[in-house]
């Protein structure tokens, strides 16, 4: 029996009806769906669900939407994206909350994001307390970002950049020739600058600590840009002459000081490398006048419960709340003072507390209004972006969502259903894209997508309420909600002894402060604790930099640079601790985690992998090619030799739709084959490299089957269940899963040496209950190789077939940061103070 969770939701009611859908791996299926209920999309990864749910669904109702308001952007649309679908009935509006590949490239705060800080700066401006005599100020003087509100020193920003001559010039033996400004350009810009300044009768030849100060201070720091003619070969007293004979110059130049190229490279650029190169010349330190609260002195003498609304927008958001929690709660009396102006405050405090109650319950209590969304997980963003939508009134809307349970402990689940019931109960309907067995059973109903992943999957295996796929027996959804022994799959009794241990003393990095811990080495151990105790904090930050520090390894950062990334990472990434023992076991950090394995259609799973360097190297050493003298690099679509000139390789041209994001079409020249026709017409037995490209890893394990180096990196995919995918399936159409186990096959393939130290954060993002047990074997057998595995970690049938649990609690943020609970799972089952003991299946 099927039990209806949502009053709304009445299954006789009109429904959506999909017919002939076809986007991506999906074969041409039809598919009823309910309004106002749950709809839970399952099914193992890469079996189409997000081809439903986003690429159908949402993409569908995307279209109309910009077809009914603009004529130029429904012809951008209908050049590119229209879904491969013959219809869809009854389709609501919808909404995508989808998670964020990599980070958000807009600077943007919880604030903002959430709208909160425009309820604060109505709460300031209208019921603030303000200094005798000052006037009452507009909402906008409560704002960094309006003329009316920034402060005036640092423009708003909170910080203040400078320039000193000790970080422009880092050597000051060298001349002005040999480059001993820094941060000049490099290449010909800076030899132009040169030059200037030899018109300008400056020596370039003298060691920069022999000039005399003036002129160092006004080469590096003049606001002056006087153009002068320019003589490149010739020295200060051939340039006097030429210019008193009146002689031609080469070109006329513009002398701009090393700040001024500084500050304005840094303020302007699009150009991520550009940006960081800049900023190591630079200093950045907080405003002096505003202390980085950004706004003018005015606004920041205005209080509310004692504060100003920068120390407000600092407190985390279960602080915030008891805070407004007395203004918001008082009814107001008849005979109140200034009635009017209470009123209005107690509305205002209301109205926002209810925003931050919204937030608190989906676990980011521990978040404040100012935390940037580039330091937030996409997990707890796309949980912002819920606890926003339930304040937004909006109703008769399908709301689609990938995983929304990512990140969260099984303790916080509730509340993340708490949260979809009441959307639901505003009249919208839920479409969830989700794994987590606690969220499918919650489910009115269930289209369970497969049976397998790309080309074995794309059908409707099930649609209809969660009771009835018990008896679907081609479901492995069905096997791990029903079926008691593959769900709860008991801990093993066998758990590894560790070799030795890693020992980390006084550790501190956000929220964790003087910590000790040992992890075991040669063992699996999982970190687990609520959302924002501090896992990643512990174990994907301080760890992974103490150990690259000790290895002498760079911690690459694999996102682009933005500027907020820079000020946060010059001001509050800091990591303390020493490595007290043990790093003598420990050769190699690798480090995999969720991230994408690129944003754009030139990195690609054989590129990845490397074994696109073999295949390459096959063509090249084929007799049409070296007739023609081709090399290896004729085959790279990436370099200029071979590639399709049109689109450079890419196969696609990007389209840019003004606010939506960058969208890709099919390139007119080469049809998507990215190379030109000459190289297209080599051939390696019989099919040419863009065929090649086409293959599935499947298919290309047999073609290659004599070629060892390429036949293994394919073995290592295989293993991981990717066989499925192109060898050219680029980056940016994979899914999450599907690029962490490409990360993990990369690593499989090496040979193992048995002293590397693998780091995963929340390896099981993305994965059905039957890809884990997948992944756990490939965890197993790296573990059995002698290496070590350490993981964060919510899903609880991994955690419980480690050999180690180290529990961080109790709660999240200033209430996290220690170590409730360590050892084996067993051991830590029994924890009575541990929030993960319960959900352990031992
Ligand atoms: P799931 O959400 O179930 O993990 P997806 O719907 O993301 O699965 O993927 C289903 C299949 O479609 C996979 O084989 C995947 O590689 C492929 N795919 C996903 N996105 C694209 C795309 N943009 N173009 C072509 N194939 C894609
Ligand atoms: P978990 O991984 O357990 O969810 P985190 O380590 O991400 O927890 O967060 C622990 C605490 O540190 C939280 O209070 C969080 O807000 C804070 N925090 C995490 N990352 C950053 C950051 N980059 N900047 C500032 N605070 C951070
Ligand atoms: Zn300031
Ligand atoms: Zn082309």
């Amino acid at each position: 029996t099927s039990i209806v969770k949502n009053a709304l939701y009445n299954p006789d009611q009109e429904n959506i009806q999909v017919r002939g859908a076809r986007v991506h791996n999906l074969k041409n299926v039809d598919v009823n769906l309910p309004r106002n209920a749950l709809v839970v999309f399952t099914g193992i990864s890469g079996s189409g669900k997000s081809s439903l749910a986003f690429g159908t669904l949402f993409a569908e109702s995307q279209r109309r939407y910009l077809d009914s308001v603009s004529p130029y952007a429904r012809r951008l649309i209908d050049q590119v994206d229209e879904p491969d679908v013959d219809s869809i009935e009854g389709l609501p509006p919808a909404v995508a909350l989808q998670q964020q590949r990599g980070t958000p490239s807009v600077r943007s705060s919880v604030g903002s994001v959430t709208t909160i800080s425009n309820g604060l700066r109505m709460l300031y401006s209208r019921a603030g307390e303000y200094p005798a005599n000052q006037e009452m100020l507009y909402a906008d003087a409560f704002s960094p970002n309006t003329p009316d509100g920034a402060c005036p020193t640092c423009s708003g920003i909170g910080r203040v950049f400078e320039v000193t001559e000790a970080l422009l010039v880092p050597d000051n033996n060298k001349t002005i020739r040999e480059r001993a400004i820094a941060a000049w350009p490099p290449a010909w810009q800076g030899q132009n600058l040169s030059r200037i300044l030899t018109t300008l009768g400056y020596d370039i030849d003298k060691p920069w600590h022999t000039l005399p100060k003036k002129t160092r201070d006004w080469i590096l720091f003049t606001d002056d840009t006087p153009t002068v003619p320019v003589y490149p070969e010739y020295n200060i007293e051939q340039t006097r002459e030429a210019i008193e004979n009146g002689e031609k110059p080469n070109y006329m130049g513009t002398f701009t000081s090393a700040k001024n190229f500084i500050l304005h490279s840094f303020a302007t650029t699009q150009s991520p490398r550009t940006k960081k190169r800049v900023s190591q010349f630079m200093q950045i330190s907080e405003c002096p006048e505003c202390h980085g609260k950004k706004l003018k002195k005015e606004s920041l003498s205005v209080k509310f419960a004692g504060l100003d609304i920068g120390e407000l927008s600092q407190l985390t958001l279960t602080e915030m709340a008891i805070k407004l929690e007395k203004t918001a709660h008082t009814k107001v009396a008849d005979d109140t003072p200034h009635r009017e102006k209470a009123i209005v405050a107690q509305r205002i405090a209301s109205d926002i507390l209810s925003r931050v109650e919204a937030l608190t319950r989906l676990g980011l209590g521990y978040l404040s209004l100012e935390r940037t969304t580039p330091t937030l997980s996409p997990g707890e963003l796309q949980r912002l972006r819920l606890a926003t939508q339930i304040r937004s009134q909006l109703f008769g809307v399908v709301y689609v969502l990938d995983e929304p349970s990512a990140g969260l402990h099984p303790a916080d689940t509730q509340a993340l259903l708490g949260a979809l019931d009441e959307l639901i109960a505003s009249g919208n309907s839920m479409f969830v894209v989700e794994h987590d067995v606690s969220v499918i059973r919650h489910a009115d109903w269930i289209v369970d997508v497969g049976p397998k992943a790309g080309t074995h999957g794309g059908e409707i295996v099930y649609s209809g309420p969660v009771e009835g796929l018990r008896d679907v027996a081609q479901s492995h959804t069905g096997r791990y909600l029903f079926d008691d022994t593959t769900s709860n799959a008991q801990s093993k009794s066998d758990t590894r002894e560790p070799i030795a241990w890693l020992k980390l003393a006084n550790i501190e990095r956000n929220n964790i402060i003087g910590l000790d811990v040992a992890f075991p080495l040669g063992v699996m151990t999982s970190v687990t604790g609520v959302s924002g105790s501090g896992k990643s904090s512990l174990v994907s930050q301080a760890l992974v930099e103490l150990i690259n520090e000790a290895l002498g390894q760079k911690t690459v950062t694999e996102t682009p640079i933005g500027e907020a990334d820079l000020l946060e990472q010059e001001l509050e990434a800091v990591t303390g601790g020493d490595i007290i023992s043990g790093i003598e076991h420990i050769r190699r950090l690798i480090n995999i985690n969720q991230k994408a394995i690129g944003r754009t259609p030139r990195s690609n799973l054989a590129t990845y992998t490397g074994l696109f360097d073999d295949v390459r190297k096959l063509f090249a050493a084929t007799k049409q090619a070296k007739a023609s003298g081709y090399d290896a690099g004729r085959f790279s679509f990436n370099t200029t030799k071979g590639r399709c000139p049109n689109c450079e390789g890419l196969g696609f041209v990007s389209v840019e739709l003004l606010f939506l994001p960058s969208v890709y079409a099919p390139c007119q020249v080469c049809h998507g084959q990215r190379y030109d026709k000459e190289t297209l017409a080599v051939t390696y037995r019989d099919k040419n490299i863009a065929e090649v490209l086409d293959l599935t890893v499947e298919a290309a394990h047999d073609f290659f089957v004599d070629e060892a180096p390429i036949v293994r990196a394919l073995d290592a995919l295989l293993q991981v269940g990717l066989g499925y995918l192109r060898l050219g399936q680029p980056a940016t159409e994979l899914s999450g899963g599907e690029a962490q186990r490409i990360k993990l096959a990369t690593e499989l393939q090496r040979i193992q040496r048995g002293d590397t130290l693998y780091i995963l954060d929340e390896p099981t993002t993305g994965l059905h209950p039957a890809d884990v047990s997948m992944l756990m074997t490939q965890l197993n057998d790296l573990v059995d190789a002698g290496n070590t595995v350490i993981m964060v970690e919510h899903d609880m049938q991994v955690a419980s077939n480690s050999d180690w649990i180290i529990d961080i609690g109790p709660g999240a943020g200033d209430a996290g940061g220690l170590i409730v609970a360590q050892g084996t799972p067993r051991d830590v089952a029994q924890s009575e103070d541990s929030r993960t003991a319960p959900f352990l299946l031992v």
